[in-house]
């Protein structure tokens, strides 16, 4: 229940609007899911644009709940945001993360990066430098194999914070990603002022390739920005043929999309890897 002015308690009262009624469902059975391990991690293969080869991985969390069924992320993951959820819910998925990246590694497949999503709140607490610490000296693996994605919004919150975790975690040999880039305000601020490995282009971006010439042009630019500053870039949300065609041709290095693979369960994506890597 939430304290009101008057000391007077509220609990799902009729006045209560619905998002907030929402709000309070999704965080309540979250708390459960993370007990009951109701979540699961999927990974959606991140393809060498040349060849098609796959070199990683994004981690994508999902959340199936007895009652509620499949919650889609852009559901709960702001409600997990707000609430302050996403940090528990958070080193779990980190946790996670290096333990299947230590499982690879038993299993010789330690050429294979993964890639997490960062919340702002992770990103903007003290302890995410010495938990990665603890979770790398754990799992024994390569910090080199886990790529984080930051956004330019999570970043620009307090960049010379961010200026000084982000060359501390590159110190340590993690890999660093701006993801979304093009959607926050700050993109080209944020190239000038942070060491980083690699440019997420939006989705955005790359759904209408073909028949948007600002969206092509943007595209293209980008890329040639990111090389010349020493980066790679990998295109988000690729679905056709032609957007790979496009890609290619504007020599972007990575690409990830519906075209290549969808989300799936980390067993399947074994299977996935062990079918590509068959004559
Ligand atoms: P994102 O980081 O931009 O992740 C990419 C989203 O695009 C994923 O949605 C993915 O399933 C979807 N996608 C990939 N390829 C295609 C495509 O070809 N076409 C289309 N239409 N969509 C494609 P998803 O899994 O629903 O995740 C949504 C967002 O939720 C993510 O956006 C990310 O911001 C957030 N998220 C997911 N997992 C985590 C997590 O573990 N931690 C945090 N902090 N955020 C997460
Ligand atoms: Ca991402
Ligand atoms: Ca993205
Ligand atoms: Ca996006």
């Amino acid at each position: 229940a939430k304290r009101e002015g008057r000391g007077n308690f509220q609990f799902f009262s009729p006045e209560m609007n619905a998002a907030t009624h929402e709000h309070l469902l999704l965080e309540n059975r979250m708390w459960g899911a993370l007990n009951a391990e109701g979540f699961e991690l999927y990974l959606q293969a991140q393809v060498e644009l040349d060849t098609g080869r796959v070199i990683g991985a994004e981690v994508l969390l999902r959340w199936h709940d007895q009652e509620l069924g499949s919650v889609e992320p852009s559901r709960f993951i702001p409600v997990a945001e707000e609430s302050g959820m996403i940090v528990p819910l958070g080193d779990w998925v980190l946790g996670q993360t290096m333990a299947l990246l230590a499982q690879w590694q038993r299993e010789g497949l330690e050429d294979l990066r993964l890639a997490v999503n960062l919340s702002a709140r992770q990103f903007s607490g003290s302890t995410l430098l010495a938990r990665l610490d603890e979770l790398v000296a754990q799992h024994g693996i390569d910090p080199s194999q886990l790529e984080l994605e930051i956004t330019e919004t999570a970043a620009m919150r307090d960049p010379e914070a961010t200026r000084q975790l982000l060359r501390q975690l590159r110190t340590r040999g993690f890999k660093l990603a701006i993801d979304d880039f093009g959607t926050g305000y700050s993109s080209l601020a944020y190239l000038k002022l942070f060491a980083i490995d690699r440019i997420k282009i939006d989705r955005g971006f790359v759904q209408d390739i073909e028949h948007n010439p600002n969206d092509a042009v943007i595209v293209a630019a980008t890329i040639g920005l990111a090389h010349s500053l020493g980066l790679t870039v990998v295109a988000e949300g690729v679905e056709t043929e032609a957007q790979w065609g496009f890609l290619r041709d504007k020599q972007g290095d990575e690409a990830q999309g519906y075209l290549f693979a969808r989300p799936m369960p980390a067993r399947e994506f074994r299977e996935f890897i062990r079918r590509q890597a068959q004559p």
